[in-house]
Formats: C-alpha cells, sequence, structure tokens
C-alpha cells in the first residue's frame, strides 16, 4: 500500500530530513512512527500526500510511484488518503456537523447524503450527540476525533495521523487511539506517528525513526 524506496528529503545544504528510508506498510496494517521532534515524521507522512517531494529515491502509493507526480493528479491521490495534519484544523465558524459534512460536498454528494454519512462517521467516534456544537465547545480530544471522522467520511483506504494524541491527556489520546482502531479493524490502512513512546501501542508494529534514520529494519 506504502512503500519507500532509499529516500531522501534535503531541505537545505544543512537540513537533512529523511536519510536512505525504506519500508513498506502493507494493505489494512495499523504502523506506529515513532521518533523524537525533528526526527523527520511529518516530513515521512506529507511525502505519502504529495505535500513534500524526495530528494532521492521512491514513495510508492497503491502501486503508483509519486515522486515526480504531476499536480493535476494530486487531488487523485488524496481522495484515497484521509489525512490527519496539525494545519488541518476545524472551521471554527461551522458545526461539528458541517465540518464533516464538507469533504462529502466537495466531491458532489447531495446534501442530505452528505448528512447522513456525516453523522454515521461522527457515530462511529464517538461524537454522535455533538453534531450541533461547534468545535472550539469540544475538548482537543473531541476536536481531534472530529478531525478523525471528517478524514474518513469519503472512506479512504489509508489514514495518516501525525501526532493525533500531541496535547491531550491520557484518556483523551487513548479515545482518540481507539478510534483510529476502529477504522483499521475494518481495513483501513493506518500510519500514526507520534513523538511520545508511551503512546505506542505494543500490540502493534512500530517503526522507528532518529535524525531522519530508520533505527530498526521495518
Ligand atoms: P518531526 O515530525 O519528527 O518533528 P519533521 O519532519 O517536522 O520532524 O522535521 C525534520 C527536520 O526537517 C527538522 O530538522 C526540521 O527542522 C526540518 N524541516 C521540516 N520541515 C522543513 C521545511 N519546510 N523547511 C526546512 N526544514 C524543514
Ligand atoms: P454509511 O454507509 O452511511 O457511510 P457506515 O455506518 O457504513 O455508514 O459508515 C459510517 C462512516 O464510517 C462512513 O461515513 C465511512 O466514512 C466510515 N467507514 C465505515 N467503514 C469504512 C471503511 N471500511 N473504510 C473507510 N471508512 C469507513
Amino acid at each position: 500500500m506504502i512503500e519507500f524506496q532509499n529516500v531522501s528529503k534535503q531541505y537545505s545544504s544543512d537540513v537533512t530530513a529523511l536519510r536512505d528510508v525504506s519500508f513498506t506498510v502493507n494493505k489494512g496494517e495499523l504502523v506506529f512512527l515513532a521518533g523524537p521532534s525533528g526526527a523527520g515524521k511529518s516530513t515521512l507522512m506529507k511525502m505519502i500526500a504529495a505535500m513534500e517531494r524526495p530528494s532521492s529515491g521512491k514513495v510508492i502509493v497503491n502501486g503508483q510511484d509519486i515522486s515526480r507526480i504531476k499536480p493535476v493528479a494530486v487531488p487523485f491521490l488524496r481522495r484515497n488518503l484521509g489525512l490527519i495534519f496539525q494545519q488541518q484544523r476545524l472551521l471554527t465558524d461551522r458545526s461539528v456537523l458541517a465540518n464533516v459534512m464538507l469533504p462529502l460536498l466537495v466531491t458532489g454528494a447531495s446534501s442530505s447524503q452528505a448528512e447522513q454519512r456525516a453523522r454515521a462517521a461522527l457515530d462511529k467516534v464517538g461524537l454522535g450527540d455533538r453534531a450541533n456544537a461547534q468545535p472550539l465547545a469540544l475538548s482537543g480530544g473531541e476536536q481531534q476525533r472530529v478531525s478523525i471522522a471528517r478524514a474518513i467520511v469519503n472512506r479512504p483506504q489509508v489514514i495518516l495521523a501525525d501526532e493525533p494524541t500531541a496535547n491531550l491527556d491520557r484518556a483523551s489520546a487513548n479515545k482518540v487511539l481507539d478510534a483510529l482502531k476502529a477504522f483499521n479493524s475494518v481495513g483501513v490502512t493506518c500510519l500514526i506517528s507520534s513523538h511520545d513512546e508511551q503512546m505506542l501501542d505494543s500490540a502493534a508494529r512500530v517503526i522507528h525513526l532518529n535524525q531522519g534514520q530508520l533505527e530498526v529494519a521495518a
């Protein structure tokens, strides 16, 4: 599903974010991407969504080499990816439900269809009763679960969650991880990054990054 072949990323002559990184994530897998701040986790995640390009090596997503993907093809790639990134905050001027409906409306669903599916997605993350709330009235963990609902509402094959549990207490963080695991259990491939070793699930596969390099063969 996701394959990195000897991927390096140099942002400038003195900043190398990834060095010769190779790994494969298979369809349906749940994989944690661990490593301290600055290790290159966000860079790696962004490459899968073609938000950054490798300086060398290949990134293959769903059989397609996206290392030099054309800009017109990027929306098609992203249609199969549910992205949960720090930069993609909820829109605070509209309800939780409207936030989750948005990706469906953008891809042409009718508003009644979008509402039904958005409510179903909110139910799945345990927030069916908060549909009409404004995002800022929710706790950080609840907001993060709304982001998960928004990311999965289009039924992507892959979820990329960059530090989804950052700044959350343990109980809220566990609820966020449980929501992600629930989608993994119905077949969605999940890649979840965290700088907090305590957040890693001992049962799941873990890829460790340190200073841009994989620590353990993965
Ligand atoms: P992590 O997500 O593990 O904290 P990042 O991928 O954000 O790591 O960063 C890896 C390295 O690349 C860091 O040294 C960071 O400062 C650098 N970096 C990240 N993004 C950029 C960018 N857009 N331009 C220049 N340097 C960057
Ligand atoms: P619906 O069929 O109305 O979308 P479901 O109860 O089947 O309702 O699913 C609720 C939400 O959960 C959907 O909107 C979808 O985004 C998400 N979902 C459920 N199953 C999957 C799956 N296998 N892959 C991706 N997303 C899923």
